[in-house]
């Protein structure tokens, strides 16, 4: 075994350097991480999506053996086009106490660390293996993790935890919304904008479809729940993108939202969905034939994450309160893979380095203490997994 050793920051500028953008391909970067675990002696598998252009990895660290750890982080990362950034985004930057980059906080400043680490790992004495599990696209709705779980957990002995490494400044978060990603298309007929009794504008009914989310919307708003750390603590909808029409002068014949929505974790995750739906199947619909028959609504679910809850995830919690030494766990609103874990039936919780207010942001930064901190927390657990019977 003759790896280089490389340091956590030199790790993340290696990472930071292959631009993972969630619609490019991430092999790059993969290939890299393989051959330096390689390297060090550790096998990895890939798990390819259906078109080779992108991969998951996993790998095992010490025995092989069942009560071991899954450290979770995503490769790819969030565009930044159209960003006023004040260094190139895949050069880390030195700014005193900050490390600027693509990615640096969400989340590659996790998945820098560990692998940073790895001769540490191997010289610790480990009794329980560390599995690493390094994902794709998880920015556009967590589509790798399925069979990256599904893999991991089909291959290895079972995990006692999973860490996903998602900025959380290194707080236990033991609670996740649920979320749903979906697509709908309004195919409506084009006819001359001075003939709207002719066709059927696809955008106008698009519109009506809005006006349904946002009432929705009200009234899950008006459910505001007091009982949960969540903020803010209700069902959220937003619509993203919405693409429609070709010229001012022309009703549009096709119109596609892109929207989505989150769910509290002990809400009913199908509800925006099912209601929108009967919305567009019972309403809608009917309207748009009434004017043309060809007229035609298809929603199809881009992507479902399930959320946690607390009660489920106490011995992940337990853990890593004792790695950080931290007293309190968090809830967080948005959806990460640990539902995907959580859904395999271990008990998972989401802490890494870095601030999730910077992840996505022009200028995106890691503060270098958290990067002391995440270490601090990889050698924690170290001593943990070194004592395991
Ligand atoms: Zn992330």
């Amino acid at each position: 075994m003759s790896g280089d050793v490389v340091g956590s920051v030199e790790m993340l500028r290696r990472l930071v350097a292959f631009d993972t953008t969630s619609r490019k391909s991430n092999l790059a970067l993969i290939e890299y991480v393989g051959e330096y675990l390689r390297a060090h002696g550790v096998a990895s598998t890939l798990v390819p999506n259906d078109e080779q252009t992108k991969a998951n990895l996993y790998a095992t660290i010490g025995p092989d053996a069942d009560g071991g750890i899954v450290l979770s982080g995503h490769t790819d990362v969030v565009p930044v086009d159209g960003q006023p950034w004040d260094s190139d985004p895949w050069t880390l930057t030195d700014g005193d106490d900050k490390l600027f980059g693509r990615g640096t906080c969400d989340m590659k400043a996790f998945s820098a660390v560990v692998l940073a680490l790895l001769p540490e790992f191997q010289r610790a004495g480990l009794k329980v293996p560390i599995h690493l599990a390094l994902s794709y696209d998880e920015e556009i709705g967590c589509l790798g993790a399925h069979t990256l779980v599904e893999r991991l957990m089909g291959d290895v002995k079972r995990p006692r935890a999973v860490i996903v490494g998602e900025p959380t400044m290194m707080g236990v978060v033991n609670a996740q919304n649920s979320g749903g990603g979906l697509i709908t298309t309004f195919t409506g007929v084009e006819a001359h904008s001075s003939m709207t009794h002719l066709g059927v504008s696809a955008i106008h009914f698009a519109g009506q479809f809005i006006h349904f989310l946002n009432e929705l919307q009200g009234e899950l708003a008006a459910r505001q729940r007091a009982d949960t750390d969540m903020v803010p603590g209700h069902t959220t909808i937003n619509v993203g993108v919405i693409n429609g029409g070709t010229a001012g002068n022309i009703l549009a014949r096709e119109c596609v939202m892109n929207w989505g929505y989150r769910t509290l974790p002990d809400g009913d995750p199908t509800e925006v969905q099912r209601r929108a739906e009967a919305y567009l199947a019972d309403t809608l619909l009917p309207a748009m034939r009434r004017r043309h028959t060809g007229a035609d609504i298809r929603t199809r679910r881009r992507s479902f994450v399930a959320g946690i809850r607390p009660e489920e995830n106490r011995e992940a919690e337990a853990l890593a309160l004792q790695w950080t030494g931290g007293n309190r766990t968090y809830a967080v609103p948005y959806a990460t893979e640990a539902g995907i874990f959580r859904a395999a039936g271990i008990p998972t919780v989401i802490c890494g380095p870095g601030d999730i207010a910077q992840a996505h942001q022009p200028n995106e930064f890691i503060l270098k203490s958290q990067i002391d901190a995440c270490e601090s927390f990889m050698r924690r657990l170290m001593v943990w997994a070194a004592r395991q019977p």
